[in-house]
């Protein structure tokens, strides 16, 4: 018998407002000491009167808009009933039956996975609260600090579409960058502003594939996974024990609570699920209705290029692989540089005598060679000095401009990998321009093929017994003549010019 596995997500995320969700301090919990963000609203005081932050309907109906969502002409907030230490109203201001975003989708791609894409259904998006933050201390007291609570979240439910915990683990990653790309959150998993409970029940399919038995089976749902690695193996961990309850003809009977112990590596029972009648959920009387009708229409024409779209945007104006534009784009901040650095140098290009006449495939190839040579340099080389130096493109010295210019010298074969590198550090150092670095420390490229013969022809007598290998036929150790070249001349020869004086000599 096959199980398949049905999973639905629902995920919050915090939005990155100035103020909370109904009063004027500040929603930045983490730069201050605990219990300095708080007021009579959002402690929860008998006669206040919370009053709706205005951009944190515009950013929930910004990501409803970016998830395909039809935005509610009308919505209202609704109370939550609960008791919890970290809710001093007893209730949470939530949304109920009119909430701001329903009946979207989003499109994943799935590389490896069992289907290439997926349409995952978004039930609902919308706006709440959030809770206080419990902290148990190590002399077994719990404190409360409420700066978190009344920070604005939106919840965003999915249908249960996903059909393996890889696909989940995607979409939540895609929410994320887009989340980031709509700026409404740093959407940071590690930081709480990205939260994940995941759903999963499994059903019987006969052998051609058909449901035996109902459709939606009694599920588990694993709360509050803290990171994407967790989602993923929490799910696996899930198929694997209702799988075994299957097989013994004893599935779960009712839908349960559990956590994510990632010691354990499994996920173990919390309380029973309360249902929507548990909650009590009553409309808020203190909050006018939402008229969003007009805010919708707005934020539409605020709606920025999403990352799916400016992907395979990158691939077709820039001629990048897909995998470096996925690489690029994953940082909105990074596909912004790299834009800037891809007008420049098509500029140059325009420029350039010999493009004046040149047909459109020569063009094409062009781009291509340039957009290997930018994407080369950024991710790997960049990448990895930016890493080191533990800084990113939004902190580093280099701008678009100077990076252009830099890549136009190695495309030029004014420098090669060996001096590109010298010249990147001495950019990263202090936002130096790289003519002038190159000018400077002597970096430009040695092209001078006399001179080069001349260090050959000393490099061929100093190491007699490799020519002879050579000559036997050891035509690797080309390679290690080549190394001495460069070593000689301090990486700046040009390596294949080095390479061709090289095999005549050595004949
Ligand atoms: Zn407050």
């Amino acid at each position: 018998m096959i199980y398949e596995p049905v999973i639905g997500l629902e995920i919050h995320i915090q939005l990155k407002t100035k103020t909370k969700m109904f009063c004027s301090c500040s929603a930045n919990e983490s730069a201050t000491s605990p219990n300095t963000n708080i007021c009579p609203i959002c402690l929860g005081h008998p006669g206040v009167l919370p009053v709706t932050n205005e951009q944190a309907v515009r950013f929930g109906i910004l990501l409803g808009i970016a998830l395909n969502c039809k935005i509610a002409n009308n919505s209202k907030f609704d109370r939550k009933n609960y008791f919890y230490p970290d809710l001093p109203k007893s209730y949470q201001i939530s949304q109920f039956d009119l909430p701001i975003a329903e009946h979207g989708y989003m499109d994943i791609e799935i590389p490896d996975g069992i289907r290439k894409t997926a349409r995952i259904g978004i039930t609902r998006a919308h706006l709440e609260e959030d809770a206080a933050k419990s902290l148990h201390g190590t002399d077994g007291k719990s404190y409360v600090d409420f700066n978190r609570g009344g920070t604005p979240l939106i919840e965003v439910v999915t249908e249960p579409d996903f059909k393996t915990p890889k696909e989940a683990k995607i979409f939540l990653q895609e929410l994320r960058l887009i989340a980031r790309y709509l700026g409404i959150s740093n959407a940071d998993m590690e930081k709480g502003q990205l939260r994940c409970d995941a759903n999963i029940s499994l059903r019987p399919l006969d052998e051609n594939g058909n449901i035996i038995g109902k459709t939606l089976n009694p599920k588990t749902e694993v709360k509050n996974i803290n990171s994407f690695k967790h989602v993923e193996r929490a799910l696996e961990h899930e198929i694997q024990r209702q799988t075994k309850l299957w097989k013994q003809d004893n599935p779960p009977a009712i839908s349960t609570t559990r956590g994510w112990n990632d010691e354990k590596q499994q996920t173990v029972d919390q309380r029973s699920k309360e249902d929507a009648a548990d909650y009590k959920y009553f409309p808020e009387p203190d909050i006018p209705a939402l008229s969003l009708t007009e805010i919708a229409e707005e934020m539409k024409q605020q709606l920025p290029e999403l990352p799916a779209k400016r992907r395979l945007r990158f691939t077709e104006e820039y001629s990048l692989r897909m995998m470096d534009s996925k690489q690029i784009c994953s940082d909105p901040a990074l596909a912004d540089f790299t834009e800037h650095v891809f007008s420049e140098l098509h500029a140059w290009m325009n420029s350039l005598d010999d493009m004046a006449d040149a047909d459109d495939e020569m063009v094409e190839s062009e781009k291509k060679k340039l957009g290997k040579i930018v994407s080369g340099w950024l991710l790997s080389k960049l990448g990895g000095l930016l890493s080191e130096r533990s800084i990113d493109v939004r902190t580093m010295k280099i701008n678009p401009e100077n990076f252009a210019e830099f890549i136009t010298l190695i495309a030029t074969k004014k420098l090669n990998n060996a001096t590109g590198l010298k010249v990147l550090n001495k950019m990263l150092d202090d936002g130096s321009d790289p003519s002038h670095v190159m000018e400077d420390e002597q970096l430009g490229q040695m092209d001078d093929e006399g001179a080069i013969a001349e260090i050959i022809t000393k490099i061929i007598e100093m190491n007699p017994k490799e020519v002879t290998r050579y000559k036997e036929g050891d035509e690797q150790l080309i390679k290690f003549f080549i190394g001495q070249v460069m070593k000689e001349t301090q990486g700046t020869a040009d390596p294949a010019l080095a390479k061709n004086i090289l095999k005549v000599k050595l004949n």
